[in-house]
């Protein structure tokens, strides 16, 4: 049975990033010995090889709408070091796409509001905003960023109404979730998401991974319970979880992953990722990809290549389909029980 669901690509337009988070792996690719981080730049090439330009990038976005995408979202690294992130997100809105979102650290945010006295035709920012606390904050991203991020997100809420807030759940930080949901309200972000943390066993995986996942991951239903503390009035389903209201309107979602999706590949699939597939990636490479993860066995497409020998639609339609009609399954105690983890 086909699912409505309207699709979004994700879009790493930065290979890097301007903060230095502890939980950002990327795939451990380095310049000197700084690790980079680009957790969502899914490439297939080395950095060295360069990144496709823009105007590439157009070309591609027009055939994925063509094959029925409708929302994009700009990821990286950092996307908003890409200085042309305003044009994409303007040209995506030529091209038809009703969703237009942007990911960032929000360090730049402020700063842009200002010097162009407004934003692009964005529909949604969401900001990586882990915690209220200043100093667990700033601890978390590696440098003196919270007030910086604060003011961004209160300028920028001048000129755009949803901004949300991303928080990834952690076991140690459940006491705080009345306080943080209460400031993003009082601050400019019109609604949170709360993240369920995500494990990525591949033969990168460390011990301390393995064992801050197994000591901190929180399941929806343990969010819900906290959230119900705090007055809920509202809950439906979403694409990728729950939708809840408030007792005083605020909007949380949160991730459940119990809902995924799976490709016969994932069945024999090394890292059988807690994810699995749930839309489509570009990397700053060009690189096509639906695994959330650089190791898995989803195949993946030379979006460059295609493009030049008139393949790309022919490509992109059954992975656009795939999306739509794959059902649902309950894969997370198979992920639970494939890695040996118990939580
Ligand atoms: S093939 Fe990709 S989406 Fe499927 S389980 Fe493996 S990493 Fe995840």
């Amino acid at each position: 049975m086909k699912r409505e669901f309207e699709r979004n690509v994700r879009i790493a337009i930065a290979p890097i990033c301007n903060m230095n988070c502890i939980y950002c792996v990327g795939d451990n690719r380095k310049i000197g010995n700084r690790r980079v981080a680009a957790m969502e730049d899914i490439r297939n090439t080395p950095l060295s090889c360069g990144c496709i330009s823009t105007a590439q990038l157009l070309e591609m976005l027009k055939i994925f709408y063509k094959v029925g995408f409708n929302g994009i979202s700009l990821t990286g690294g950092e996307p908003m070091i890409n200085d042309e992130w305003d044009y994409i997100i303007d040209s995506a809105a030529d091209i038809g796409f009703t969703r237009r979102e942007i990911t960032t650290n929000g360090l730049l945010l402020g700063k842009y509001c200002i010097a162009h006295k407004g934003l692009p035709k964005l529909t949604t920012i969401k900001v990586s905003f882990d915690t209220a606390d200043k100093d667990s904050f700033n601890t978390i991203t590696g440098g003196n960023n919270f007030d910086t991020v604060v003011n961004s997100v209160r300028i920028a809420s001048k000129y755009i109404e949803n901004i949300r807030a991303n928080r990834v759940m952690l076991k140690d930080k459940m006491d705080d979730l009345g306080d943080y949901l209460e400031f993003c309200s009082e601050n400019g972000f019109a609604s949170a998401n709360l993240m369920e943390l995500y494990a990525y066993p591949d033969e990168n995986w460390s011990v301390e991974e393995r064992n801050f996942f197994i000591s901190q991951y929180v399941p929806y239903q343990k969010t819900y319970e906290a959230l119900v503390e705090l007055g809920v009035i509202d809950e439906s389903r979403h694409r990728y979880g729950h939708s809840v209201q408030l007792h005083n309107g605020f909007k949380v979602l949160a991730t459940d992953s119990t809902y995924t999706i799976r490709d016969a590949e994932c069945k024999s699939c090394k890292v059988f990722c807690q994810q699995g597939k749930f839309t489509v990636r570009i990397a700053t490479d060009g690189t096509i990809t639906m695994c959330p993860n650089f190791n898995g066995n989803l195949y993946s497409i030379n979006g460059i290549e295609c493009l030049e020998n008139g393949t790309l639609e022919k490509k992109l339609q059954p992975m656009f389909e795939s999306l739509a009609y794959t059902p649902e399954e309950n894969a997370f105690q198979d992920f639970l029980d494939r890695h040996h983890i118990e939580v």
